[in-house]
């Protein structure tokens, strides 16, 4: 907006505008004057991320397609509970990590997605399934200002105030110059494939997709709510990374979208409602550590021993279980908060009992819980589940050395939205070997 020569102040209007009422063309914006918004027009490209295929599975969760400005695409999950909406957002097309049992991993990496482009998937899911515009998708008793109290324990970062100046720059103005905000983003919403809705206009009510039937629902989840509820849409929104793409490689982004995300004059998603999954990029996880203001922090850690992760995960042939549990020990919690470790079940390779002690004395050295997550299959991964017998017994043993645990029945699965399924046909692969 200053570069606009306007008021500082009207940031806020701009971002009311785009993300409380998620109106995707300048004209809309009754907010703006009407010079104001002729300006816009010609001047900065309103352009979010635009939905082209949508599949809709029988336990509630849609998987969208999204196209980008140049022809790519990328996918995310929006997964309604009763009590809430979690989406699951990608962060990079492909991934450069090319752990092996991973279908984005074989793709290759393509390109960082930009900031404008992560808060578009955002913005196009809530679009899509009519949330309610005007107002934060999150409770009020949520608002920022009031985090959880800081424990006994706690250090460092922990206690501080928010560092400002340690977040990146554009953080606040998706439509900074040189931010990477919706200027830089994909596709015009305009442009939006043939058979999908236009957004819904304030207070609009669209109809919503796909029937919820939930019996793939992580333990301790409580079931989604049927048909025409009107449960996920007015309940909080939680988004976590663990689409496609190595979130903490695509970091400035991700910390600037996170920042768009959470802004209170936009959507004010609350910080602890935004989980962000790293395959174990100590360095980032690191960095992320500095941030006051940040996303929690999901670890896939997926073995338990180095022979076995390096063989799965090459990232741990830089950074090993040592390393990571290192980091992990001094990444600064606030209270009451645990790191989430993602354990992928993968028979015969990280399934065994001996596995489950290592996962919980690795687990024991740091405030963390287990998601024990049943592998995906797809095409020509070469790996298959363990049977159910195995994972309860994984489950029960690490529930009996005091580790919270919970399995995580990936949702999406009969449509391939479930993590690590997430790959676009149809986009260059450059398979790393094995
Ligand atoms: N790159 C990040 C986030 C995206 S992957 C990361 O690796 O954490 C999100 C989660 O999906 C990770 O925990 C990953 O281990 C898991 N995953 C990948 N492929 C999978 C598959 N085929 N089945 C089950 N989980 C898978
Ligand atoms: Fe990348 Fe995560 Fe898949 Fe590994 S599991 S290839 S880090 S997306």
């Amino acid at each position: 907006m200053t570069s606009l020569g306007e008021p500082r102040w009207r940031g806020g209007q701009l971002l009311s505008g785009l993300l409380r009422q998620r109106w995707t063309r300048w004209d809309q914006f009754s907010n703006l004057s009407r010079s104001l918004r002729a300006r816009l027009e010609t001047e900065v490209d309103l352009a979010w991320p635009t939905i082209v295929q949508s599949q809709p599975s029988l336990d509630g969760s849609t998987k969208h397609v999204f196209a980008l400005r140049d022809g790519r695409q990328i996918e995310g999950v929006h997964m309604p509970y009763e009590d809430r909406v979690t989406l699951c957002l990608s962060s990079q097309v492909g991934c450069a990590l090319g752990c092996t049992f991973c279908a984005t991993g074989q793709m290759g990496i393509i390109r960082n997605l930009s900031a404008a482009e992560i808060v578009g998937q955002v913005v196009a899911m809530l679009n899509h399934h009519a949330h309610p515009q005007d107002r934060p998708v999150r409770p009020e008793q949520e608002a920022e200002g009031h985090p959880a109290p800081h424990g006994p324990g706690g250090a460092g970062p922990r206690t501080g105030p928010v560092r400002p100046e340690q977040e990146p720059e554009g953080h606040r103005a998706p439509l900074g110059p040189g931010g990477a905000g919706p200027r830089t983003g994909p596709v015009r919403p305009e442009q939006e494939a043939e058979g999908h809705r236009a957004p819904h206009g304030p207070g609009g009510a669209g109809p919503r997709t796909g029937p919820v039937r939930p019996e793939q629902e992580a333990e301790g989840h409580r079931a989604p709510h049927g048909p025409g509820g009107a449960g996920p849409r007015t309940g909080p929104v939680n988004l976590v990374f663990m689409g496609m793409g190595e979130p903490l490689h695509n970091f400035d982004h991700l910390m600037a979208a996170f920042g768009t995300l959470t802004d209170e004059e936009g959507l004010a998603i609350p910080p602890r409602r935004i989980t962000v999954s790293t395959s174990g990029l100590v360095s980032g996880i690191d960095r992320l550590g500095t941030f006051a203001r940040r996303p929690r922090l999901a670890l896939s850690l997926n073995a338990t021993t180095d022979a076995a992760r390096s063989r799965i995960m090459p990232v741990n042939r830089v950074w090993n279980l040592e390393a990571l549990a290192q980091a992990l020990g001094r990444f600064p919690l606030q209270s009451g908060e645990r790191i989430t470790i993602e354990y992928v079940l993968l028979k015969g390779v990280s399934d065994s009992q001996e596995d489950g002690r290592r996962l919980a004395a690795f687990a024991g050295r740091f405030p963390a819980k287990v998601n024990l997550i049943p592998f995906n299959p797809h095409e020509g991964s070469g790996f298959e589940a363990p049977e159910e017998s195995r994972i309860g017994a994984l489950c029960r043993l690490l529930s009996d050395s005091a580790v919270p645990v919970s399995v995580r029945r990936s949702r999406g699965q009969d449509v391939a939205g479930a993590c690590g399924q997430l790959v676009r046909e149809g986009q260059p692969r450059h398979p790393k070997p094995r």
